[in-house]
């Protein structure tokens, strides 16, 4: 396979940069499972951006900055806020339906750590319906080629020995087909948007696709890699046990929302007086797993009873519906919750064009490491950040197209992944993917202690000297290479945190 683009992911990220990208070149957008298997599809609260009078540009880089604990990147913070409006804009107009007010203008919400109201949404189901937007238009583009099953494994690089491992050219990937065969897709860019790694914690709001692979695939091709100890873990998961992973958005506090304890008492007030419910969400994590620990209850429970019924069947109608096929009335009962991994902040590093240390190859949304969130992510700043680098990456592309398109062919190795027997036994890859799980859980969790990420890294060392044995000697599946991949991330996230000595963002240690 050949094309100008090959394009990993088919989230906001992978679809923005796609349909852009489409208008200079062929692409090739590969996604592991079908295309609205993303964490895009689930994103409930909004898209943050300056389009109310009353907003400001320097209010809105002011959050970001605070939110990020002194380790943004100011210019990139400025670049990305100062272009919001316009991707906004686009959005709109590639019919993207964002809830107006009476006056026609975008309704918007106030989340966490925002000072204004800026969040444009689409009730609780704004990244569907930005999915829905981005695949229905993405459709109509005959130079797109999309394969759905399509896993990428690994880069292809250059082979000049001369040159060391990151200094080779990106010029492709190996993909695990739907016929469980590898192929080679030959690519003038790369760009990586596999989105998050939520799957490394045993609890996450994440979808399953969310296993670090383009994290772990750039690593492996010597791309830099930081901030991977910033992990941010979501308040509010659904607490019940029929729920997988069900989100209950930051907007429900935004609407005034309580969080009380299983003695009833709103504990808020004793971790963040003066910010409660809607302080950032790495505040209300640690005092949600605190009063758990405290109290030895299994969750905590959010209250947003004042509300009438009809304003939260409209404003939260997938929370509404979710909440009641379970069971609960939510305009009745408070929702039982608990924290969950939700938001990788570090990544892939890149620069403002969304380029890595390797090149020809991009890295977009939330697999990158840009330098907007630095230790905190603001919330509603990812769907934004994807946005304005895809646009960035493009632009980039297009002032460069000449040279880009040009580039000769060049000799690499042929195929390097085994192709031995199929594996006979499952339970060595599924018993793998729940140590890694528990292990990052207890002991990389919302509150680290150098002790306990000492152990992670001896356990985690000993699973991925099993995974690469089982990689070599079986051949590959998908659950195969996520795992692998996992366990990457998971020892990447370790050496990170042991590496940051102090608590600063998302980063708390005990000790
Ligand atoms: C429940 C939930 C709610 C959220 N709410 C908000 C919100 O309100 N506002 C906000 O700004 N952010 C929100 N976020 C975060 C935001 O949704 C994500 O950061 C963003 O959607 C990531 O987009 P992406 O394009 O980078 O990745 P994704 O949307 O996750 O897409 C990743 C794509 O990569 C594919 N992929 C992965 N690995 C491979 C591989 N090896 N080979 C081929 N394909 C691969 C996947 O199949 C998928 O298509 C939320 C996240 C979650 C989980």
């Amino acid at each position: 396979m050949e094309s100008d683009f090959l394009v990993v992911g088919s989230g906001i990220a992978g679809l923005s940069f796609s349909i852009k990208a489409a208008g200079l070149g062929t692409v090739n957008l590969i996604t592991k499972k079908k295309e609205v298997d993303t964490a895009t599809n689930l994103a409930q609260g909004g898209i943050a951006a300056v389009v109310s009078g009353s907003d400001s540009f320097d209010e809105h880089i002011n959050d970001t900055l605070s939110s990020g604990a002194g380790l943004c990147d100011e210019e990139v913070v400025r670049m990305v806020v100062e272009n919001g409006p316009e991707r906004l804009k686009e959005l709109v107009a590639l019919g993207v339906d964002f809830v107006k007010n009476k006056k026609g203008l975008l309704s918007l919400g106030r989340e966490g750590g925002h000072s204004q109201r800026r969040v444009a949404h689409a009730y609780d189901l704004t990244g569907r319906e930005i999915e829905r937007a981005l695949v229905s238009e993405l459709e109509k583009n005959k130079s797109v080629n999309l394969y759905e099953d399509h896993m990428c494994v690994d880069l292809i690089l250059d082979e000049d020995s001369d040159k060391s491992r990151g200094d080779r050219d990106c010029v492709g990937a190996y993909v695990l087909n739907n016929q469980g065969l590898i192929e080679e897709f030959r690519a003038k860019v790369v760009v990586l948007c596999t989105g998050g790694a939520g799957k490394v914690y045993l609890y996450t709001s994440n979808p399953d696709i969310a296993t670090g692979d383009g994290i772990a695939i750039a690593y492996r091709a010597g791309a830099l890699v930081d901030k991977m100890e910033f992990v941010q873990f979501h308040p509010t998961c659904l607490y019940h046990h029929m729920a997988k992973n069900f989100l209950i958005s930051e907007a429900v506090r935004g609407e005034g929302a309580l969080l009380l304890n299983k003695q009833n008492e709103r504990f808020m007030e004793k971790y963040e007086k003066e910010e409660m419910e809607l302080a950032t969400r790495d505040k209300v994590a640690r005092a949600i797993d605190k009063e758990m620990k405290k109290t030895g209850a299994d969750c905590v429970y959010l209250d947003i009873t004042h509300k009438k019924r009809e304003f939260l069947e409209k404003r939260f109608p997938t929370i509404y519906e979710r909440c009641k096929s379970l069971g609960l009335d939510i305009a009745k009962k408070p929702i039982p919750v608990v924290p969950a991994a939700h938001y990788l902040c570090g990544g892939v590093v890149t620069d403002i064009n969304g380029r890595t240390t390797v090149k020809n190859l991009l890295a977009l949304g939330e697999t990158a490491c840009t330098g907007l969130h630095g230790g905190n992510r603001l919330a509603s700043n990812s769907l934004l950040e994807a946005v304005v680098f895809a646009d960035k990456a493009f632009c980039y592309c297009q002032k460069n197209w000449k040279n880009l398109k040009e580039k000769k062919s060049i000799k690499v190795r042929m195929d390097k992944i085994p192709q031995k027997s199929k594996i006979d036994e499952e339970i060595l890859i599924n018993h793998n993917w729940d140590i890694i799980r528990r292990v990052m859980w207890n002991y990389v969790g919302i509150v680290r202690k150098e002790s306990r990420l000492l152990l992670a890294k001896q356990r985690i060392a000993e699973v991925q000297k099993e995974i690469e044995i089982i990689f070599r000697t079986y051949k590959v599946t998908y659950n195969m290479l996520e795992l692998r991949n996992i366990s990457l991330v998971a020892s990447l996230i370790i050496e990170a945190s042991l590496k940051r000595k102090k608590s600063v963002g998302l980063h708390c240690l005990l000790d």
